[in-house]
């Protein structure tokens, strides 16, 4: 129906005489001749129709209409000196109708394909029509793209696809499952994956040695700009393999589709940062390195201070944290609303110092000795016009503020590059956490990540335990993340142990994995990378939604087909269901 695309008609053709099959994207009439901008998925061309080329086109075309569906015959011509338009690629040229034929019609539109973008409840109900927006349709060409460069290089390094199952046994990441009934086994329940995990390493177990797949991971979760219920992972998993090797096959991927999406060059080694650091330097474990503000320590000036806060938390055996805000004007309004702002993030309150010609003012300066204030004032390097925020505190609860209270900074006062993409690792996570609500330690990434050290014999203090885990941050956005796996039984059990399950719960959950182990699993380790979320970060989008062509809302619904939504009760008498709303 066509001999080549819209977007693709160039000089080269001009005299010759072409069919293109597309759209009809926008008319206008003048000077006795009808023109149409003609769009396909290629780009968008001029068409013409005028009566003294085909004076039958020309009456019909009257009858075009936005988002007719049409296929032309005419000729290719030059553009009249000084109506052509070089903003598009083929504004030098334009066809002259000889004939055509309407293939479809369309009913009035929700919303105009060309004008500002619809309100976003519009665009997923008519996703169709918003696909055919132009930077709708770039941004999935992009993420089509960019499955090929993926398959390209990971198939270039000796990686093998393989498909995991959907229907599966749940397998914790953190997150709630969702689960789907068995109708052959009544009151049993398939999970969908959260991530394909223990296949990939039954995978490895298996003897495949490299593994990857682009999948579809679920997790039933409350939902926000950057998460999905279901979302793609670019899963990797290595045998014989350490935590540098994996970083630097996950950094070369990640360099592949960087480099063809913005066309620039990522410099690698992609920097690594350990957690610790980023914890007493940025006070989050994924930092935004489009600003260079960090942290400075400044517990140990004042072991004898009289003022209340800082003695408080010295003796507390606490913290005592500083940002300097350098070449910014701050008022006395600015201030307020600082320690404002710190409060609601949770902080018990906000220490301010302005150094104005090199003397510190600030309601509490009266309280601090010369020798406070010079120390401070040194190993801060301040200058006159600098302003200095201290909050003071337990360690990780103030880093942990003082975090938040430096990205309002950031924002506030413009101190982000918007352009940069500053990519970090970060490496030496603790193996695992404190859960308050489950009053236990819990594994960080998951129970099958390994320590840098051996658990089996571990005694002593849990939050030291460091694990050979990673994570890909990208402009304050978690990216990836993996870990090089347990793989000896007698470890897995000695993990399982440390987060308190019972050998009877772990043969329950894990039996086909333990029983694995213990069949010569080779070392063995992996990573994912949250598909969609590059894609949004590489396209500088604001919501996952727009990399992804059939999106949920935040509710969980999809607009257009209404999932979820209520089945019949033949359906759910086969599957033995009752539901208890009616
Ligand atoms: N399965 C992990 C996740 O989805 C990634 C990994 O450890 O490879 O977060």
């Amino acid at each position: 129906m066509r001999d080549k695309y819209c977007g693709s008609v160039s000089k080269d053709d001009i005299g010759k005489t072409i069919t293109l099959s597309g759209w009809v994207f926008r008319r206008r009439d003048h000077g006795g001749l009808a023109f149409v901008d003609l769009r396909d998925v290629s780009g968008i061309v001029q068409i013409v129709f005028s009566p003294d080329i085909s004076k039958e086109a020309h009456e019909k075309a009257g009858e075009l209409k936005q988002e007719f569906v049409i296929t032309i015959t005419g000729k290719v011509d030059r553009r009249p000196d000084g109506t052509e338009n070089m903003n598009m690629p083929t504004g030098e040229i334009e066809i002259y109708v000889t004939s055509f034929e309407v293939l479809n019609t369309c009913k009035t539109l929700p919303f105009q394909i060309d004008e500002e973008e619809p309100n976003e409840a519009l665009r997923l109900k008519y996703r169709y029509l918003d696909m055919r927006r132009d930077e709708v349709r770039k941004a999935f060409i992009v993420r089509s793209n960019a499955y090929k460069t993926i398959r390209d290089y990971l198939s270039e390094n000796n990686f093998f696809e393989f498909e995991t199952p959907m229907l599966t046994k749940s397998t914790p990441e953190g997150a709630r499952d969702f689960i789907v009934p068995s109708r052959l086994n009544p009151a049993n329940f398939y999970a969908l994956p959260q991530s394909p995990q223990l296949f990939k390493q039954i995978l490895m177990i298996g003897g495949f040695d490299r593994y990857f797949q682009i999948v579809r991971c679920f997790r039933d979760e409350d939902l926000r700009a950057d998460r999905q219920p279901e979302f793609t992972q670019i899963d990797i998993e290595m045998s014989f393999v350490d935590v540098d090797d994996i970083v630097r096959m996950g950094e070369g991927l990640v360099k592949a589709v960087y480099e063809s999406i913005t066309g620039n060059v990522l410099e690698t080694p992609i920097p690594r940062m350990g957690y610790d650091d980023a914890m007493e330097l940025y006070g989050t474990d994924k930092p935004d390195l489009r600003f260079d503000l960090s942290m400075t320590d400044l517990t140990d000036i004042f072991h004898e201070t009289e003022l209340g806060v800082f003695k408080k938390t010295v003796e507390e055996k606490g913290a005592i944290k500083a940002f300097v805000l350098k070449g910014k004007t701050l008022s006395r309004k600015d201030l307020d609303t600082a320690v404002e702002t710190a409060k609601e993030m949770g902080a018990g309150g906000l220490i301010w110092i302005r150094n104005e010609n090199n003397t510190l003012q600030s309601p509490i300066v009266k309280f601090l000795n010369d020798g406070e204030k010079a120390s401070m004032s040194e190993r801060l390097g301040i200058a006159s016009g600098d302003v200095i925020f201290i909050m003071a505190g337990p360690r990780n609860a103030t880093n942990e503020i003082m975090g938040k209270f430096r990205l309002y900074l950031g924002g506030k006062y413009d101190l982000i590059e918007k352009d940069l993409y500053k990519f970090l690792w970060i490496v030496d996570f603790p193996l695992l956490e404190y859960s308050e609500e489950e009053k236990r330690y819990t594994a960080r990434h998951h129970p099958f990540t390994s320590a840098k050290e051996s658990v089996r014999t571990f005694q002593g203090d849990y939050d030291a335990i460091k694990a050979k885990a990673y994570d890909l941050v990208l402009n304050g956005v978690e990216i990836g993340g993996g870990s090089i796996r347990i793989f000896r039984m007698d470890e897995q059990m000695a993990m399982f142990k440390l987060i308190n399950m019972s050998e009877e719960e772990a043969s329950e959950k894990f039996g086909f994995l333990l029983e694995a182990l213990e069949m010569g699993a080779p070392p063995h380790g992996g990573i994912a990378f949250g598909f969609d979320r590059l894609l949004m970060m590489l396209l500088r989008l604001d919501s996952i939604r727009d990399v992804i062509p059939f999106p949920k809302t935040q509710k969980g619904t999809c607009l257009m087909t209404g999932a979820p939504s209520r089945v019949s009760s033949k359906q759910l008498n086969e599957l033995k269901i009752k539901t208890t709303i009616v």
